[in-house]
């Protein structure tokens, strides 16, 4: 599609995974795109202090996949000349969840990858930057979003620029992926307007991750291991994923203060007492490869920037600083790869008159609660354990037995199981388990019990 240009200069916070989207999405609508980013910015897939959770399993799923594709074409050969696995959906990671262990193992038709997170960021950043109208500036911290004299818009930003004191630039839009939203949300409370109201779901998650050479004696039967717990009692889980280089990263946690150990000796001791020993037996004599990170994820929260009677018009908040789910369900990156793509498509139908950036911030927060209404279902399904905090949702005791029912009919039937990961990987909304064929079906599994 012909693209309009609907304004001279947009600014992005932050080169996560979400600003190097959002940046890739503004790039056709903006004469320049200029992306500040508080950290050094690594020309190898590297950590980096800015996003310590880079250090966990960070699972791509197949909608996020589509959608770095849409943004950036043919994105797949930028992960497997990274390095990236590819995985086949249903057939090379086991499953096991209680009552199946493993859980039948299928080829449902498509194909993943499996990488780090510093190199699936790494192979995006190196797309942002071959475009030639986006800039990235590395060690810029954002102080501030700049408010005009009215409060009613933005004109830009002041950031720190590494060492040599405080600078502004100016921007048409400025979009916030600065992950926790500090920029949109001090500048709410700077002009005494209300802050979003939050949706919460409290699940104290605790994660240990450490990094292995993947032996050569490894099972030939699956390529990646995920290990659910028995709930509501047992909320440790594990997922172990092939990395580029012949790895394996392993990530062990649980829920509500079961909090896995930092140290290589407990790590194991904790991958030991999972529901299987699947995990344990493929680790216990490799080859660790670093030390065991840790990371803790209080809450998974949801700003309800739709609610809102106004918003600053040129300032848009994406990504994490919206929406940011509990991570066993490898949801973030997707979701804010489609988030982009949404705002690619809003910039691309803006008419040519008018203002397209007054009505940009409303139509963006509308649109996309459909997008997160299946990613925030499947983090309610903590729920599942009793210490969880927030607000239960009111049918949730029939949610779960109609989920166990439907996990039991994806075990016998591979249509269904490819629905159900259709599903999990956001390529179809959680409302196609409506199907009245397939609810018949499921309250029959149920009526078996
Ligand atoms: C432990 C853990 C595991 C996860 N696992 C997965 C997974 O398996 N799959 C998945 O899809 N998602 C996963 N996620 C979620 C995923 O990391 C994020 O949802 C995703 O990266 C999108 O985040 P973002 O870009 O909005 O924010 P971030 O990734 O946090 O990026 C924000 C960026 O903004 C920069 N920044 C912040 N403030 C400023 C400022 N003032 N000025 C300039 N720059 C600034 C930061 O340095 C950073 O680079 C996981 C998250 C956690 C915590």
């Amino acid at each position: 599609m012909a693209s309009i240009q609907i304004g001279k200069q947009a600014v992005v916070i932050g080169a996560g995974m979400a600003g190097l989207t959002a940046a890739g999405a503004l790039a056709d609508s903006f004469d320049n795109v200029v992306v500040l980013e508080r950290d050094s910015l690594p020309s190898k897939p590297m950590h980096r202090a800015g996003t310590p959770q880079a250090r966990h399993v960070h699972g791509l799923l197949f909608s996020g996949q589509c959608a770095l594709n849409e943004l950036f074409p043919a994105f797949e050969q930028d992960l497997l000349s990274a390095g990236a696995v590819p995985l086949t959906a249903g057939r090379d990671v086991r499953i096991e969840r209680p009552g199946y262990d493993p859980f039948p193992q299928r080829d449902l038709g498509w194909c993943g990858y499996a990488a780090s997170r510093p190199a699936i960021e790494r192979a995006v950043r190196h797309r942002v930057e071959s475009r030639a109208n986006i800039t990235l500036r590395q060690r810029c911290r954002v102080q501030e979003v700049l408010p005009a004299s009215n409060g009613e818009a933005v004109t830009g930003v002041r950031y720190e620029n590494g060492g040599s004191g405080s600078e502004t630039i100016s921007a048409d839009l400025v979009v916030d992926a600065s992950g926790r939203g500090a920029p949109t949300l001090g500048l709410l409370r700077s002009l005494g307007r209300p802050l979003p109201e939050e949706t919460t779901i409290g699940i104290d998650l605790g994660y240990s991750t450490c990094i292995f050479s993947i032996p050569d004696d490894a099972s030939t039967e699956w390529k990646g291991v995920m290990t659910f717990g028995q709930a509501p009692h047992d909320s440790r889980g594990g997922l172990m994923l092939p990395l580029e280089g012949n790895r394996w990263m392993v990530t062990i946690g649980g829920r509500h203060g079961d909090v896995p150990p930092g140290d290589g000796e407990g790590f194991l001791t904790y991958a030991k007492a999972l529901r299987t020993p699947t995990i344990y037996n493929a680790i216990r004599h490799a080859k660790r490869l670093d030390g065991v990170a840790r990371y803790g994820f209080p809450e998974s929260v949801r700003r309800h920037f739709e609610r809102l009677d106004s918003f600053p018009r040129g300032l848009l908040p994406i990504g994490d600083a919206i929406c940011c789910f509990n991570p066993v369900y490898g949801q973030g990156m997707s979701v804010a790869a489609m988030e982009a793509c949404l705002l690619k498509r809003l910039l691309e139908n803006s008419g040519e008159t008018g203002n397209p950036i007054a009505e940009l911030a409303s139509i963006f927060f509308k649109e996309m609660q459909a997008l997160i209404e299946t990613p925030w279902s499947v983090a309610t399904l903590d729920f599942a354990f009793p210490q969880t905090r927030g607000q239960r949702p009111a049918d949730f005791e029939m949610t779960l037995k109609f989920g166990i029912a439907l996990i039991r009919l994806a075990a016998e039937d591979p249509a269904v199981h490819k629905l159900t990961l259709e599903v999990q990987h956001l390529l179809k909304p959680r409302s196609v388990y409506r199907d009245p064929d397939l609810v018949r079906r499921v309250f029959a599994k149920m009526a078996e019990a």
